[in-house]
């Protein structure tokens, strides 16, 4: 029997296309789940090249030596749960690569574990989805060097290509690099995906949109400055009618969006590392704001909320002819300006996360080789990136973005609809959190004097902390009574 190249663990949509991704690539592949059910299906499905495996045994012996394996399972226990059972199977040399969403801190752990034991271990953000896993996700990697070395010709032709033709797969450290990069993509890309949302309500709201003009909306903007994969599969969605209630599709989906934990932690970290990470939590709190259904629909009944549900009837279309298309040409415009500016703020909170992480955990974590890989295959690819690039190769050292010449030419332009967006939205009551923390956090950012004198007066008032002042040196204290 020919011996496979590589091993993958966990057949379900992203195993499945990047089993699928390597075998048009001309690797051999062993595929394994835990419910041999998938293995048949796949099987099926696909049977050049392939073995199905039943048991983790049969999957390692099935292999060429040094052995690689790729665990696509999901993140937490059920990875510690197979590396343990795999170890004993394994040989010194040979590699286990986690390909699934897993805690950095984890991957911290199993490294050191797995190095002990003589075996490889690398920790693989991917990005990209179920396309993207088949067509070529993003990859970003972290852990074993030699690992790294061993598996870079298969990750590296797998992963998706740049328009420069560079493939989308780096190395960014030792142990939880990789993970870690990618829990800040997934966190930027929960503060996109609530910016565009926001943006979304405005027109439909406010603006009085339909949704066929709202779809054409997002496509128009995919041609420009916000070109990006997240834009353009909006402008898709609004595309999709209901067959059956001849209704566009996405305004019958229940408004309570779930999520994996990499928002979280990306926010959770940023508290921990004292990293300002505003518009990504605000994104993570909405989601969980939106979980309380119950909660919203009673207050909603109790406060006699205006803002019903649906799309605007014919009636109030024509109510609302009054807002002229010159009216409307320009509050889009106000709203395509305001979600660009909270897409950099949200890539430079991201970018500053990832600067102080790499000095707390001593990893290479390169900004502009990081924005270089996340311009294809990932959920957070933007043409916005090349500018980034661009900006760090210029000064790669740069504490924030919003420090490089680059974004100090764009903000001012964005400014003037960014605050009338976020005005409309506050005074029609149709709330835009991210857009609207964005802006907090720009105009704080660009502050050279903010009000936390009074916050340092407060604390030395009542717990005698003390404080600086900025006519003489030393720490003061007051008997403020
Ligand atoms: P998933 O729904 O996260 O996980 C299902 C897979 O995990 C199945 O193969 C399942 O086996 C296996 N599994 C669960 N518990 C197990 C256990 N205790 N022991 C052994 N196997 C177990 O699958 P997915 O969406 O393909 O994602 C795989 C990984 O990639 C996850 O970490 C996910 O967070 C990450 N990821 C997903 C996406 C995405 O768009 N879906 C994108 C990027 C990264 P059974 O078939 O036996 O249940």
């Amino acid at each position: 029997m020919h011996k496979s190249d590589v091993g993958l663990v966990g057949l379900a949509v992203m195993g499945r296309n990047l089993a699928l991704n390597m075998l048009t690539k001309g690797y051999r592949v062993s595929v394994y789940n835990r419910t041999p059910g998938r293995v048949d299906d796949f099987l099926r499905a696909q049977g050049n090249n392939v073995t199905g495996t039943y048991s983790l045994p049969e999957l390692v012996n099935s292999l060429k030596t040094p052995k690689i394996i790729l665990l696509m399972i999901r993140a937490g226990e059920a990875v510690d749960n197979i590396i343990d059972r795999l170890v004993p199977l394994l040989n010194k040399g040979d590699l286990l690569i986690d390909g699934g969403n897993s805690f950095f801190r984890d991957t911290i752990r199993r490294t050191q574990a797995l190095g002990k034991a003589g075996i490889l271990f690398l920790g693989a953000g991917i990005s990209g989805g179920e396309e993207g896993a088949l067509k070529g996700p993003s990859i970003m990697l972290g852990g074993s060097s030699c690992g790294w070395e061993q598996a870079a010709p298969l990750l590296r032709a797998i992963s998706a290509r740049a328009p420069d033709g560079t493939a989308c797969c780096a190395y960014f450290g030792s142990d939880g690099a990789g993970h870690y990069v990618k829990m800040v993509h997934n966190g930027i890309e929960y503060a996109f995906m609530q910016a565009i949302a926001e943006c979304y309500f405005i027109m439909k709201r406010l603006l009085k949109m339909p949704a066929e003009k709202i779809g054409h909306t997002f496509t128009q903007w995919n041609r420009g400055k916000l070109s990006s994969y997240l834009i353009e599969i909006t402008g898709h969605i609004f595309s999709r009618i209901d067959g059956e209630s001849g209704k566009p599709l996405v305004e019958l989906i229940l408004d309570l969006a779930e999520q994996n934990d990499t928002g979280k932690w990306a926010a959770a970290e940023a508290l921990n590392l004292g990293v300002p990470l505003s518009n990504i939590a605000e994104a993570v709190f909405i989601r969980y704001l939106s979980a309380l259904k119950e909660e919203r629909t009673a207050a909603a009944r109790l406060f006699n909320s205006p803002l019903r549900e649906g799309f605007p009837k014919k009636e109030d279309e024509e109510k609302n002819k009054d807002i002229k298309d010159e009216d409307e040409e320009t509050n889009i415009s106000d709203l395509e300006n305001a979600l660009y500016a909270t897409m950099i703020i949200s890539y430079a909170q991201g970018f500053a996360l990832l600067g102080k992480a790499a000095l707390q955990y001593g990893w290479y974590l390169n900004a502009s080789e990081i924005a270089s890989v996340w311009r294809a295959g990932c959920i957070i690819r933007a043409r916005l990136l090349d500018t980034i690039i661009d900006a760090y190769q210029i000064k790669p050292k740069a504490k924030n973005m919003l420090l490089m010449p680059a974004f100090k030419e764009i903000l001012p332009g964005l400014t003037t609809g960014w605050r009338k967006v976020i005005c409309l939205s506050v005074q029609e009551g149709v709330a835009a959190p991210v857009m609207a923390s964005a802006l907090g956090y720009f105009d704080m950012y660009l502050t050279d004097y903010l009000p936390t004198n009074l916050v340092q007066a407060q604390r030395d008032y009542f717990g005698s902390h003390g404080y600086k002042r900025i006519d003489q040196e030393g720490l003061f204290h007051t008997r403020w009574l």
